[in-house]
C-alpha cells in the first residue's frame, strides 16, 4: 500500500503480496481476500464457499502470515527503540488464533498494520473494489484520445530519514494546491485518485519519496505536471524534468493500476531500518487521496481502520468450538488433536527467498 518499487527492480519488487500471488496455491487460483470476504458477509450467512476456494483462501492466508511473522520480527530486531515498535508487536500477533464456532465459522483478529501482508492485502482488495469502478467509468467517454484515465508521477529530489516526514508533508500539500490551481484554469474540478509512495537507495540512507495520481483528462493531467514543476521552481527546490510523468492508461488496465497504487514492495531487498524510517514518517498520514469525487459513505475507506471480515468457513469438525493456533511454518494448529488447519507448509522456494532477504540484511548491517 505505501511502498513503491521502480519498474526497472529485479525481483522481489511487490514482496508482502506478490510474491504469495506468485507462488501461492498450487491451483494457482487468483483472488482478492476481500472479495472473498464480501462473499462470505453478504446476505446468506450460512452459504459457505466451495470447498476448493475455502482451501486457496486459508492457504493464501497462512502463507502471508508466514512473511507477517517474519517481518515483523525483524522490525523488532532491527529497530528496538523505534516509536513503531507495538505496531510490529500487533503484526507478530496478527492472525495469531483462529477461532472456530460450532458451526463452522472461522473468525481472527487483524492488526491493520501498513506494513502487514495480511491486512495490507485486505486493505488493497477494499481499495480496488471501491474505486477501480469510479476510476473505469471515467475510461467510458467517447473516445477521443485526451479523454479517460492517464497516469501522472510527480517527485522532488531524495531526502534523507530525518526530512522524509516534512518531505512527505510538503508533497501531499503542494499536490493539492495544484489541482486547486489547475481547477481555477480549467475552470472545471479536477478529479484525481493520489497516492505517496516513498522507495529508498541501495544502503538505506536516502528515500524517494513520490506521487502517483490518476487523472481524468489528459489537459488536467498535463496542468497538473506543469503547476508542480511551476510551484516546486517557485519554492527554490531542484526538479528534473524527466520524472514527471503523463501517460494514458492502457484501457482495460484501471484494475491493475488500483492494484499498483496500493501495492507493498521493497527494493528488490529488505531494509527493516529504512522501512521503518518510513513507516514513522508517513505514521497518521493518509497515502491514498481522492479529489473531484467520493467514494459513497457505505464504501469510504479509513486507510487506518480496517474492518475484522468473518472469515471463511470450514465444513469439518462441526458441533465444536475450535482454537487454532499458529505454529510457525505449518499453518494453525488444533493443540488438542494435533490436527492442522491448512495444507500450508512453508515451501523450500520460499525459505530460499527469505534467506536471500535475511542475507541483504547482514550485507547491510555489517
Ligand atoms: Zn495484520
Amino acid at each position: 500500500m505505501m511502498f513503491f518499487d521502480d519498474d526497472d527492480d529485479k525481483i522481489d519488487n511487490e514482496m508482502m503480496m506478490t510474491w504469495c500471488e506468485e507462488h501461492g496455491h498450487p491451483n494457482n487460483a487468483l483472488y482478492l481476500d476481500k472479495s472473498k470476504q464480501l462473499d462470505q458477509t453478504s446476505n446468506n450467512p450460512s452459504v459457505s464457499n466451495d470447498a476448493d476456494d475455502k482451501s486457496v483462501s486459508l492457504y493464501k492466508r497462512a502463507q502471508r502470515k508466514d512473511l507477517c511473522k517474519w517481518v515483523a520480527e525483524r522490525m523488532l530486531a532491527a529497530n528496538p527503540d523505534s516509536p513503531m515498535k507495538s505496531a510490529y508487536l500487533r503484526m507478530l500477533n496478527c492472525c495469531e488464533f483462529i477461532h472456530q464456532s460450532e458451526d463452522g465459522k472461522l473468525t481472527t483478529n487483524y492488526c491493520s498494520e501498513r506494513l502487514c501482508p495480511i491486512c495490507g492485502a485486505i486493505r488493497s482488495a477494499q481499495i480496488i473494489e471501491s474505486y477501480a469502478s469510479i476510476i473505469e467509468s471515467w475510461e467510458c467517454e467517447d473516445g477521443n484520445d485526451n479523454t479517460g484515465c492517464f497516469l501522472v508521477t510527480l517527485t522532488l529530489p531524495s531526502c534523507n530519514a530525518a526530512e522524509l516526514h516534512d518531505f512527505v508533508a510538503k508533497m501531499s500539500h503542494r499536490f493539492t494546491l495544484c489541482v486547486r490551481t489547475v481547477k481555477r484554469i480549467l475552470g472545471k474540478k479536477v478529479e484525481a485518485l493520489r497516492k505517496i509512495e516513498c522507495t529508498y537507495n541501495e544502503d538505506g540512507t536516502m528515500f524517494h519519496p513520490h506521487i502517483h495520481a490518476v487523472v481524468r483528462g489528459l489537459d488536467a493531467a498535463n496542468a497538473l505536471r506543469k503547476q508542480w514543476k511551476e510551484k516546486t521552481i517557485k519554492a527554490g527546490e531542484r526538479i528534473k524534468d524527466k520524472p514527471q510523468d503523463v501517460r494514458k492508461c492502457k484501457a482495460g488496465s484501471i484494475r491493475e493500476l488500483c492494484k499498483y497504487l496500493c501495492k507493498i514492495s521493497c527494493k528488490g531487498r529488505f531494509d527493516p531500518k529504512a522501512l521503518d524510517a518510513i513507516l514513522c514518517a508517513f505514521y497518521g498520514r493518509r497515502t491514498l487521496q481522492s479529489y473531484g469525487f467520493k467514494l459513497p459513505p457505505c464504501q469510504a475507506i479509513d486507510e487506518d481502520e480496517l474492518m475484522l471480515d468473518t472469515g471463511t468457513r470450514v465444513t469439518t469438525n462441526l458441533g465444536e468450538e475450535i482454537i487454532w493456533r499458529w505454529q510457525n511454518k505449518h499453518g494453525w494448529l488444533n493443540h488438542t488433536t494435533g490436527e492442522l488447519l491448512t495444507t500450508y507448509h512453508r515451501t523450500p522456494e520460499f525459505e530460499r527467498w527469505l534467506k536471500k532477504l535475511d542475507a541483504g540484511i547482514k550485507a547491510n548491517t555489517g
